[in-house]
């Protein structure tokens, strides 16, 4: 064999076939033998169920009061959990980070009573944590490390790694971190970091550095207990920095094993053209999935126009793809799949 067919095999021998994941929200789609059956032979290699949303949890926790608003499932998760092992297909947990609209209504009261909660410019509580608050960030490590104690999982995927947006976070306690941590002294507040203010530029990089901090604590204790991390973020690189997510730093820097860009339309030429866009996610080093809307309804996605999908993403460089969401219609799509 010539030197250069050797290096082709070699190339050939190690890039690594792409990866095909789906989401599962808290709960579906039940009949988890046979629906594991379908994504098996579908070629699904990886589930990521939702189970944990902000600071509920799917199984009743140590940590936090169970909340009527997202009730534990443990036996969903746990049947999952077996059937998809006995598979050979991988189960990431989703990991929504910060939002507290589900937690249990006392609880809640109870964070908004010790400063925990964001607040946005207007003065309005906002029903997340603040990411930016030590308490917030170390109560996330240790329901992240609880998930793994409970439950045998592949890996993990941050979702909502960031601010909901431009417009907070505005609270007693960013003021303060703020002021300590550059030095800067914001007299008026928030109109000082707000666009226009004279502390707005390094409001940002702040903001988006706390961010950044966050994911790295907890992908290194993810990490620590041997589980595969990744994140879900927005494709626009300018919308995900309004709202201080700054993943193609995190692309450059090697803190996660997979980026998931959400990039959910109704057609493959939709998808072609923004996924060019992302070029800077797709060559920073990091394997970029492409997660696709086949299973929202409102797109009515046909299995034929998700096959189109699939064939883009990979064909502009993804290392995969990941459809959101698994119902009865995606599994319909995965099972006419040729
Ligand atoms: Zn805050």
């Amino acid at each position: 064999m010539s030197l250069f067919l050797s290096l082709l095999s070699a190339i050939a021998a190690v890039a690594p076939p792409p990866v095909e994941g789906v989401w599962v929200d808290k709960g579906l789609p039940g009949n988890w033998a046979g629906t594991s059956a379908v994504l098996s032979e579908a070629g699904v290699d990886h589930v990521l169920p939702c189970l944990l949303y902000g600071v509920s949890p799917a199984y009743p926790s140590s940590l936090v009061p169970v909340s009527e608003a997202f009730p534990p499932d443990t036996g969903w998760a746990n049947d999952l959990i077996a059937e998809c092992s006995a598979r050979g297909i991988e189960v990431h947990a989703w990991v929504i980070l910060w939002k507290a609209n589900r937690a249990d209504g006392v609880f809640l009261d109870s964070l908004a009573r010790e400063g925990r909660l964001q607040v946005d410019c207007s003065g309005d509580t906002l029903p997340w944590l603040c990411p930016t608050d030590p308490r917030n960030l170390a109560l996330e490590e240790a329901l992240v490390l609880e998930l793994l104690d409970r439950f045998p999982l592949d890996g993990v995927q941050f979702d909502y790694v960031r601010f909901p947006g431009a417009e907070s976070c505005c609270c007693q306690g960013c003021r303060d971190r703020f002021a300590r941590s550059t030095g800067l002294s914001p007299g008026a507040w928030p109109e000082d970091v707000l666009p226009g203010g004279r502390f707005h530029r390094e409001f940002g990089l702040w903001r988006a550095d706390r961010i950044t901090h966050a994911l790295v604590l907890l992908s290194m204790a993810a990490g620590g207990r041997g589980a595969a991390v990744s994140a879900a973020v927005l494709p626009d690189r300018a919308d995900a920095l309004g709202c201080g997510q700054d993943w193609s730093l995190w692309g450059r820097s090697g803190v996660l094993d997979r980026i998931y860009f959400m990039n959910y339309f109704r057609t493959a030429a939709e998808l072609d053209s923004v996924i060019s866009g992302q070029a800077d996610g797709l060559t920073c080093g990091t394997p970029a999935v492409c997660g696709l809307g086949t299973g929202i309804g409102r797109l009515e996605v046909s299995p034929e126009e998700a096959r189109r999908q699939v064939e883009t993403a990979i064909g502009a460089g993804f290392s995969g793809v990941c459809h959101f969401h698994l119902n009865q219609t995606l599994l319909r799509t995965l099972a006419s799949a040729p």
